[in-house]
């Protein structure tokens, strides 16, 4: 992925434009009074334009004395259409590009590079989806559902998308229809703030989401939206025995975040999965008792599985492939 986090004003403008595409903008909605639009674009250049689940237009903003900034968003496929695109966008009080597009009107003009990013299609197309997304992280993981299920894909994909309260919520209309379509696919959404009356899932999707996955064998996990939500549940995916071929990640702000032991722990405990083999699972399962000698300085320090020095291995260590136990999960 090339997108990085911007590191203050004067590296991210450029005197250049470097986006040559054209697109127009159809039509624009305030989805959510939180300043979420969802924009649609109708490529206006010659070019060739085709895209795949995951990946992304860049798109530049232009501001006189400045220069030029870009952007990328992820790509939101429209009824119909074939060169025309949506985005959903996070206006940001403080963001320029996301105000930018947040001001767009039908008619105006915006430069944009072609779709670019991997694509998110798996490759296994025998293993269960966990999509977990917070705000419009949601967009390409509702995408990938929309194309796999369109396609005939036979295993269940579960969609998990966190939001602070009910109004922040969009897309359920399309989410709905998916759902009526293919008894595959479903979706929860979990609030951090919700009312007295509300009946899906309660609390961050770090809190909601570990307790719902009985196994995490034989799943592919998709992880988008905010990049500490991204780092704090790859870690602790990891930490439990999920390869990392396994987890894809598309962190859109905070990419820098790191989650501390303890929070770390806490939800590594709400983790009720433990049929991948891990430094952390089977801790207090006891299923088998483990012995190891550490030759720390030329000392013998001989630890089982409670042991402390489990503890110290490193969370976000990856295992590689072939240390991945067997999955004794259902799917
Ligand atoms: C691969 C990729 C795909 C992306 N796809 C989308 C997309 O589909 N839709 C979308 O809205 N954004 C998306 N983003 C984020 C987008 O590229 C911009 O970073 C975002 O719109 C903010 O840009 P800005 O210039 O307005 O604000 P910036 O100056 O970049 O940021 C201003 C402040 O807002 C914070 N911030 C940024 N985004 C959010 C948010 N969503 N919620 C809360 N705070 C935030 C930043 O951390 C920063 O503190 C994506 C990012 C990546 C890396």
């Amino acid at each position: 992925m090339a997108a990085t986090d911007s590191e203050g004003p004067d590296r991210r403008w450029s005197k250049a434009s470097r986006y040559a595409r054209r697109a127009e903008v159809i039509r624009t909605e305030e989805v959510a009074p939180t300043g979420t639009m969802r924009i649609r674009f109708r490529v206006v250049d010659d070019g060739p334009f085709s895209f795949l689940p995951g990946q992304f237009v860049g798109i530049e903003y232009a501001a006189d004395g400045l220069g030029y900034r870009r952007s990328p968003y992820c790509l939101l496929p429209p009824p119909g259409g074939e060169r025309d695109f949506e985005l959903l966008v996070r206006v940001v009080q403080d963001g320029q590009i996301s105000r930018h597009l947040g001001s767009l009107k039908a008619g105006d003009e915006v430069a944009f590079r072609a779709p670019t990013g991997r694509s998110m299609l798996p490759k296994d197309r025998s293993r269960e989806l966990i999509l977990v997304a917070t705000g419009v992280g949601v967009a390409p993981l509702y995408a990938l559902a929309r194309y796999l299920l369109d396609e005939g894909f036979g295993q269940p994909i579960r969609l998990y998308w966190g939001l602070r309260r009910p109004e922040d919520m969009c897309l359920t209309e399309e989410l709905d229809d998916l759902a009526r379509r293919h008894p595959n696919f479903e979706y929860e959404v979990s609030l951090s703030e919700w009312p007295a009356t509300w009946a899906g899932l309660r609390g961050r999707v770090t809190e909601s989401v570990p307790p719902l996955i009985p196994a995490l064998g034989g799943r592919h996990f998709y992880l988008c939206g905010n990049g500490a939500m991204v780092e704090e549940m790859d870690t602790a995916l990891s930490d439990l025995g999920v390869a990392e071929e396994f987890i894809y990640k598309e962190a859109y702000f905070n990419r820098r975040h790191k989650p501390d032991e303890a929070k770390m722990d806490a939800l590594r405990g709400r983790f009720v999965a433990d049929d991948l083999f891990s430094p952390f699972s089977h801790q207090s399962a006891s299923l088998f008792e483990v012995h190891t000698t550490f030759q720390p300085a030329g000392r013998n320090v001989t630890a089982d599985a409670s042991s402390d020095l489990f503890r110290r291995v490193p969370s976000g260590k990856r295992l590689p492939r072939e240390e991945q136990g067997p999955s004794t999960g259902p799917g």
